[in-house]
């Protein structure tokens, strides 16, 4: 009998196969065809295979390293054998794991990653920190950040504009419905011009954890009508910054530590983005950078230029941020002040901010259009961005309601169910039976998400002097969004446990009062109709009013030493107020700080998984050059 000869290589070094009959060879011929045209014929997006593409998210966005995602698809390679050529360019980084230090490099210059869609970094020279934990020394150092206007350029040459910020129809509807009585146009240079062209975008700062004791000061900016139209946090919102505080030079750590007065990081970082900002309200790419320096390359080539084809043009309508952030980094009114409001001359002597009555004197005393426009209260940079002017510094729901008086108002109901209600067991199985009330509410209520799946006496007061301190939510452990559903489960709480003392009925209309204007808030269009405005501002007033029924009530019992500390009154309920003022105008919910807060989230984490090695005052270059590719995949998906 012959000898059956050898197999042949098959060209790929992989399938050997027969050189026998003409069937064999055919049969050979079509499993090849078939293997090449399964590896050919898998879906792209925008035209990188979705297991690479699906890799390279996880790394930019920080849920893994490079050596880990080069890993994975070697461990693919070597299951499927024949892949397409992305995965096999990235399974071969760092000479497929021999020489893992090439990994990150040779990631960078995979052919997916080439011709971004997301801006490249503007590096600003600018003073930071140095060693800032052992010797600080202050550098001038490139910082990577992003301009505000060359995000408006790729969107608008990627045709991304509608997917992200809104479609044409939405923005000029939009303008249609901003009221002339909106102080936000007051001597407002977006008067001058076509307004429809000026697509609205809200401006956040704010800052998140990063490492064990340093933050991550954020600069974000989101389309205002597309956070109305649910398109999506991630696809709307765009970083501008993400800096470790620890190397921001500031005037009073130069002073402590005494080093050399130079100009504040954030001072430095803040004209640049204003210059931008100030770029794209006059709809042209700009000559010289903000010191009137000629640019370079790519960016001189654009001078002159539409930064959107279509002419459309930024204006920042609202800068919501936390009451911290307004008076620290915005130099507003410290809400712990004698003067604490921004919007009107309360105090806490002759024109008590606390008084929620109807004829209080603070609402004869608000401060004027003409007064803030004459006498900034601030000298911030942000006033330098044309558009905007005091009426656009906003308090925002989330940090007044969701982590102020909607949170105490839960945690207060918490305290009365464990402490009041609940008839004399041992606490803990007080606590527990709480919880499976609050189940069952949100089962009652059909809420699925935004759970709280763990309660503990420190969750909502001081467990360990629980009657000396008035109780509030621990925010370490309920998120702002899980306390939004907690209230129509009080809700469901008060209505259980109402034995139709005055207090429990002040206590149910208290909760009632806070759930209706939340509702009003999230059924409610962009802009409120008359009767939506009119509710949500007597919702409003009648929260306010028993909130403080219950507050003085359980300050009379403190006095006779029979109390417990509850219903504590703070400066945002004061706020509140002027978040109704305010919502004649906008929908509170278009300008909260929800989606701002979801970025520094993000950009914490990514912040994380840049840490190794690197000087504070690197970091931002790293999370700039992900951030920038975690938007380019994200762009890509979306065209
Ligand atoms: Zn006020």
């Amino acid at each position: 009998m012959p000898k059956r000869k050898a197999p042949a290589d098959d060209g790929d070094g992989n399938s050997p196969v027969f050189r026998g009959g003409r069937h064999q060879r055919k049969a050979a011929a079509d499993a090849k065809a078939q293997k090449e045209k399964k590896v050919e014929a898998i879906a792209t997006i925008g035209g990188v295979s979705p297991c690479v593409y699906k890799l390279l998210e996880h790394w930019s966005w920080g849920s893994s390293s490079a050596l880990e995602i080069c890993d994975l698809a070697r461990s693919v390679k070597n299951t499927f054998g024949a892949v397409p050529q992305d995965l096999n360019a990235l399974a071969s980084c760092g000479s497929y794991g021999h020489q893992p230090s090439n990994t990150q490099r040779d990631l960078l210059r995979l052919e997916a990653l080439q011709n971004l869609k997301a801006p490249d970094p503007y590096y600003v020279s600018a003073w930071v920190i140095q060693n800032p934990g052992t010797r600080p020394v202050l550098v001038k150092e490139d910082i990577a950040i992003f301009l505000p206007h060359e995000w408006g350029h790729a969107l608008s040459q990627h045709g991304l504009l509608d997917c992200t910020v809104g479609e044409m129809a939405d923005i000029k509807e939009f303008w249609k419905q901003v009221s002339n009585e909106d102080p936000k146009l007051y001597k407002n240079p977006v008067l001058k011009e076509n307004r429809e062209n000026y697509m609205p975008f809200v401006l956040h700062a704010d800052k998140g954890p990063h490492a064990k004791q340093d933050s991550l000061h954020t600069i974000s900016m989101y389309s205002l009508i597309a956070q109305a139209r649910r398109l999506g946090v991630d696809e709307s919102s765009f970083m501008l910054c993400a800096i470790p505080n620890s190397c921001l030079v500031t005037t009073k750590k130069c002073k402590d530590l005494s080093l050399a007065n130079v100009e504040p990081t954030m001072d430095t970082i803040g004209k640049v983005l204003a210059w931008s900002f100030k770029a794209w309200f006059a709809g042209l790419h700009p000559f010289t950078d903000d010191f009137g320096h000629p640019l370079l390359q790519d960016r001189l080539a654009k001078a002159g230029q539409r930064i959107c084809q279509n002419g459309m043009r930024c204006i920042i309508w609202a800068l919501p941020a936390d009451c911290e952030h307004n008076s620290v980094e915005y130099g507003l009114p410290n809400y712990n002040s004698n003067s604490p409001c921004m919007r009107c001359k309360c105090n806490r002597s002759d024109t008590p901010w606390n008084d929620f009555n109807h004829n209080a004197d603070w609402r004869s005393k608000p401060y004027t259009k003409q007064e803030v426009h004459d006498e900034p209260m601030t000298s911030h940079w942000v006033l330098s961005i044309p558009g905007v002017n005091h009426w656009t510094f906003a308090y925002d729901f989330m940090h007044c309601a969701d982590l102020g008086f909607s949170s105490a108002s839960v945690a207060n109901v918490f305290y009365d169910v464990v402490y009041k209600h609940l008839p004399g067991r041992k606490r803990s199985e007080k606590i527990a039976q709480l919880l499976d009330l609050v189940h069952q509410a949100y089962d009652d209520l059909g809420i699925t998400e935004g759970r709280i799946s763990k309660l503990a006496l420190s969750h909502f007061c001081d467990a360990d002097a629980p009657h000396q301190h008035y109780p509030d939510l621990m925010h370490s452990a309920t998120k702002a969004k899980q306390t939004a559903y907690l209230v129509p489960v009080c809700l469901k709480l008060c209505e259980k446990f109402n034995d139709g003392s005055d207090y429990c009925m002040w206590r149910h209309k208290c909760l009632k009062h806070l759930c209706n204007l939340c509702k009003i808030s999230e059924e409610a269009d962009l802009f409120f109709t008359h009767e939506e405005f009119r509710q949500y501002d007597s919702n409003v007033h009648k929260f306010l009013q028993y909130y403080n029924k219950l507050s003085y009530h359980s300050y009379s019992l403190d006095n006779a030493r029979v109390g417990h500390f509850q219903w504590g009154q703070i400066p945002k309920m004061h706020f509140l107020c002027h978040i109704s003022e305010d919502a004649q105008f906008l929908n509170p919910r278009a300008v909260w700080a929800y989606p701002g807060e979801h970025l520094v989230g993000n950009a914490t984490k990514l912040a994380a998984a840049c840490l190794a090695g690197l000087q504070p005052y690197q970091v931002p270059n790293t999370i700039c050059k992900k951030y920038q590719i975690g938007k380019h995949l994200r762009f890509q998906q979306q065209a």
